[in-house]
């Protein structure tokens, strides 16, 4: 393991945003994982863990240490009648996760694919897309505790998932570490077919019995018609959440907006917060090089050089308009340093 001083963080981030660390490594093991943490000294805090950099938007230089988990490994821990157990490094890439899975015919996360980042970091947001969300199929999450000095795995129950969140997005973003995860993966799944197009693209595309592949492909089919390619042009995916309002909020709005796209969720109703930008006038907008997407503007980008705070500047100005015209304030779901 090599410990960089002031390296810029330009290729580490899928926003393409160019600051530095003070100090950086890359961790290929979970032997390099525990030397680096236990190794920090007072004058190398704060740290940070970054996996793909698919999910963060960078403000400013980072003052501390930078560690890229990168530590690799797929492995079936249990196959019973049912299920298979398949523990994964946090380091491996998520969709090559997805891949091998539905390689070997086990169902469950195939609607989650071509997400970018680390398998690690998935419970981080509780990845979810097309009606399936990572705690679904998540047995459990090996965590390093790098404060207190001792690993632990913990259960779904304590991870406290909820929608585009958990507990590691929350008060213990930096002190916990996913070292891995492991999968509880269907032997004989049953295919979620009934969000959005996939569906109504599978018939196009002439399938007729639906298999995880079909599913598998569907998906990156659709994902790379709608999303921009962050290799292609910086972005994070979605910058802010749907907001999920009370069922009174929606009343008032939905008289006003009679058109306004709707979902129920629990007892509250989500709105597609790209619908509520769109109305605000800022689809395809572009202040220098910051800049919303222009088929999905729930997606902010980076035209070239754009630093952080001026994607954070548009930001603000899209919370502000969304606010003034629907009394809705949305919350950001990248992680801003
Ligand atoms: P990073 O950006 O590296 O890190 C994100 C956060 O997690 C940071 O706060 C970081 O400190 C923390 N973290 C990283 N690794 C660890 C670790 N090992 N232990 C503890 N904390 C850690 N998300 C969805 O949910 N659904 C989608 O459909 C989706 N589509 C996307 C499409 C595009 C084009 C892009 C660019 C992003 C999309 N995302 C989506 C967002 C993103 O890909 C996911 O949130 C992904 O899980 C982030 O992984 P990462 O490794 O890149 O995270
Ligand atoms: P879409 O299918 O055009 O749908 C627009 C929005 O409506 C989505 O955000 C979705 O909420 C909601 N929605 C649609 N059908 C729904 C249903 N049957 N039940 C409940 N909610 C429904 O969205 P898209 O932009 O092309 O994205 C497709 C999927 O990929 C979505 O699940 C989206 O979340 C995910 N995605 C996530 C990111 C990210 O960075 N987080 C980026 C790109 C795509 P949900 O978001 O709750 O599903």
């Amino acid at each position: 393991m090599q410990v960089l001083e002031n390296i810029s963080l330009k290729p580490y981030n899928t926003f393409g945003i160019d600051v530095k660390a003070k100090y950086f490594a890359e961790l290929h093991s979970d032997d390099e994982i525990a030397a680096f943490f236990s190794g920090l000294k007072p004058e190398h805090l704060p740290f940070l863990v970054l996996g793909g950099g698919s999910n963060i938007l960078f403000t400013k230089d980072f003052e501390g240490s930078v560690a890229c988990i990168r530590n690799k490994g797929i492995n079936k821990l249990i196959e019973n009648d049912t299920h298979v157990f398949l523990k994964v490094a946090a380091g491996e890439s998520w969709d090559d996760v997805v891949k091998y899975a539905v390689d070997h015919g086990w169902g469950g996360i195939e609607n989650l694919s071509l997400i970018p980042g680390n398998a690690g970091t998935a419970p981080v947001q509780n990845i979810g897309a097309y009606g399936v969300e990572i705690k679904d199929v998540l047995y459990s999450v090996e965590v390093a505790d790098v404060l207190a000095r001792h690993y632990r795995a913990f259960r779904p129950a304590d991870c406290e998932f909820g929608y585009r969140t958990s507990l590691f997005k929350k008060q213990v973003r930096n002190r916990l570490v996913i070292t891995g995860i492991c999968l509880r993966l269907e032997k004989n799944p049953v295919l979620k077919l009934d969000y959005g197009d996939i569906r109504k693209e599978l018939e196009k595309s002439g399938v007729k019995v639906p298999t995880l592949s079909a599913v598998r492909e569907i998906i990156i089919k659709i994902r790379s018609s709608k999303l921009p390619d962050p290799a292609v042009l910086g972005n994070a995916g979605s910058f802010f959440m749907n907001p999920v309002i009370s069922a009174d909020d929606y009343t008032r709005l939905i008289r006003e907006f009679p058109n306004m796209p709707s979902f129920n969720s629990n007892d509250m109703v989500k709105v597609p917060g790209a619908w509520l930008i769109e109305r605000c006038g800022f689809k395809g907008k572009r202040s220098g090089d910051a800049g919303v997407h222009a088929t999905q503007p729930l997606v902010l980008v980076n035209h070239g050089n754009a630093s952080g705070r001026e994607i954070l500047a548009l930001a603000d100005d899209i919370i502000n308009s969304v606010r003034e015209k629907f009394g809705i304030t949305l919350e950001t779901e990248v992680n801003v340093f």
